[in-house]
């Protein structure tokens, strides 16, 4: 089994002095070593955020494209993410899903292309309101997940992360166990905090959370701790 593992996804917010905050409390807390802490930050802080924040917390990008470079104005790389020391790219996310628009084709081919070049890919999957109203929560799930499936070969460098879309942003906590059973790799609820994340980490098949806005408060160090 992989170590639990606790991503923080920071989306467009923070500046240097706010993370540089954040990294200051977060380099300075005491974190369970059986925990695999990743941190999303915003393009343009990479280099920023690789540079201060301690080498026991991984750093994610938030997207990449599929190809290594080349005429593609306002894009970044694998190559260009490893180049700034970080390791990880978030890919599929429901804000690049339903406000960029992309789709399930492309989000394949760029978890190849990262895979390819070596970064880990925290792949997010996960129904919208209306698809779980309308019934569809399995069929929207499984073709985001096996479009995913098919460009993996080697499962040690994929989390796949469950977020139900309609809990995002909520601070409402999901209940993701109908869908768990059977995406049993990753979970993550809507809006994990400090006040439930010992619960949900306690659940059947829930092996780790990715966070939102709780990431970039204090009470992140208690939810890299939940399972402690
Ligand atoms: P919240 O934790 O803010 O609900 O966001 C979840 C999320 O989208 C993490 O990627």
């Amino acid at each position: 089994t992989r170590k639990f593992f606790v991503g923080g996804n920071w989306k467009m917010n923070g500046d240097k002095k706010s993370l540089g905050e954040l990294i200051q409390t977060m380099n300075g807390g005491k974190v369970d070593s059986n925990v695999e802490v990743v941190c999303g930050a915003p393009s343009i802080y990479l280099d920023f955020v690789r540079s201060k924040l301690d080498s026991k917390f991984g750093v994610a990008a938030q997207n990449c494209y599929k190809v290594p470079k080349g005429a593609f104005t306002g894009e970044i790389s694998p190559a260009m993410i490893k180049d700034c020391g970080v390791n990880w790219v978030i890919l599929g996310h429901s804000e690049r899903r339903h406000v960029f628009g992309e789709n399930d084709e492309l989000i394949g081919q760029k978890t190849a292309h990262a895979l390819e070049n070596g970064l880990g890919v925290i792949a997010c999957i996960g129904e919208k309101l209306d698809e779980r109203e309308g019934g569809i929560t399995e069929k929207v799930v499984f073709a985001q997940t096996k479009v995913i499936a098919d460009n993996v070969k080697d499962w040690s460098k994929v989390v796949l992360a469950y977020e139900p879309v309609w809990a995002i942003g909520t601070g409402k906590t999901a209940s993701p166990q109908s869908v768990l059973c059977w995406v049993r790799h990753f979970f993550s609820s809507g809006s994990v905090t400090g006040a439930t994340c010992k619960e949900l980490a306690s659940q059947k098949d829930v092996d780790g959370f990715l966070v939102g806005g709780a990431s970039l408060k204090p009470e992140f160090i208690d939810i890299i701790n939940a399972k402690a």
